[in-house]
């Protein structure tokens, strides 16, 4: 069956008109959905009845259902684990820190790129996530959480531009102003680092922030930590993060897991600095999370990587910022509920 969840205000028109209705139903449906973020189509009480019954029995509502259904106010990062409708598993975290709630989603079911370090790549790839199932972990989760989401990065599991359409259309959605209301300044997509769409992006009118996955500025660390940077060398993702740089005037925020004695050395520091000189950018340091939890090869790289110590990530921290570089060093959330960053891989469920 299928749903209007994801459909963008053209989408909605479409489907409308083709059941023979007014285009204006769109608007209306458009703003319930997600405005208000109703829970179902009996609320929606500008809508006619027979047109509700319609939808009812001819579209799915939700695209996604979970067990734990009230979150209430959160003071710790938490994990929900939503079931598609096809019995797929994601993840999604809800981050509050301070005065801000940050919720972090997925784009896939798994990840299909093997980045050594990440949990998610270790458990494999199932598919891509539909644009709705996208935006519902942000409608579903705000429905049932009384805090308000403020924030929303894309960095649960899997890559977003390899299931580009969809996180386009979510983007479309999370930043149409009838919509959530949440500006295109707290929303952040990150990515491994595929140049023809970190351009595609550039040129849309989706001026999010951007994060780039870099963990090592030498082609070859990075290409045996991530595999994906065989295929899109360093220097053309680059070229094109200057570019979405220059086209949307945004800082570009390079996340940095510390890896010991494979991206902590003086040399990594050196390279980071004359990198980040290249374009306006940040450094976010991230410690390493373990994920034993995940290893089937004792054996494989994965096995082998362990964190730099906390000292060490200070240090490093302390001398990129003398050398005037933007530093933050993110501290580890969620590690325990194994929903810390690399960890989402449903193991522990
Ligand atoms: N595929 C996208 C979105 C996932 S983001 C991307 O790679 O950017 C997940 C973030 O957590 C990335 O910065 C990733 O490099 C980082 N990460 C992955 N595994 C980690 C681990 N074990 N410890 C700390 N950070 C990790």
């Amino acid at each position: 069956m299928m749903t209007l969840k994801g459909m963008t205000l053209e989408e909605l028109e479409n489907y409308f008109i083709i059941i023979n209705q007014p285009k204006y139903r769109a608007k209306q449906v458009f703003n319930w959905l997600y405005n208000h973020n109703v829970s179902s189509y009996d609320l929606m009480n500008n809508i006619p009845k027979d047109l509700r019954n319609y939808l009812t029995e001819n579209t799915n509502f939700d695209t996604l259902t979970t067990e734990k259904i009230k979150f209430d106010d959160i003071e710790y990062t938490q994990k929900i684990v939503y079931n598609t409708l096809d019995d797929k598993k994601i993840e999604t975290v809800i981050i509050p820190d301070k005065d801000r709630v940050t919720l972090c989603i997925s784009t896939q079911v798994g990840c299909p790129l093997d980045c050594k370090f990440c949990a998610t790549g270790q458990f494999g790839y199932k598919r891509n996530l539909s644009a709705g199932e996208i935006v519902d972990q942000y409608f579903i989760t705000q429905r049932s959480l009384k805090q308000k989401i403020t924030n929303i990065v894309y960095m649960g599991m899997g890559e977003p531009f390899i299931n580009f359409d969809a996180t386009l259309k979510s983007l479309d959605i999370f930043t149409n102003e009838l919509a959530t209301k949440l500006s295109r300044h707290h929303i952040t997509v990150s990515t491994v680092g595929i140049p023809d769409k970190i351009i595609k992006l550039a040129d849309s009118k989706y001026r999010v922030k951007l994060a780039l996955s870099l963990h090592s500025c030498f082609d070859e660390i990075r290409s045996k930590i991530m595999p994906i940077n065989k295929k899109y060398p360093l220097n053309d993702v680059i070229d094109a993060l200057k570019y979405y740089s220059q086209k949307t005037g945004q800082r570009i925020t390079f996340e940095y897991t510390m890896l010991d004695g494979i991206n902590d050395r003086l040399e990594d520091i050196n390279a980071l600095v004359k990198l980040t000189k290249q374009l306006p950018s940040k450094v976010n340091i991230i410690p390493f999370n373990s994920i034993e939890h995940m290893i089937k090869d004792p054996n494989s790289l994965s096995a082998q990587l362990r964190p730099t110590s906390r000292e060490k990530i200070e240090e490093f921290a302390n001398i990129l910022r003398d050398k005037n570089v933007t530093a933050l060093v993110r501290n580890t959330q969620g590690n325990k509920i194994k929903a810390a960053c690399g960890q989402l891989a449903l193991a522990n469920d």
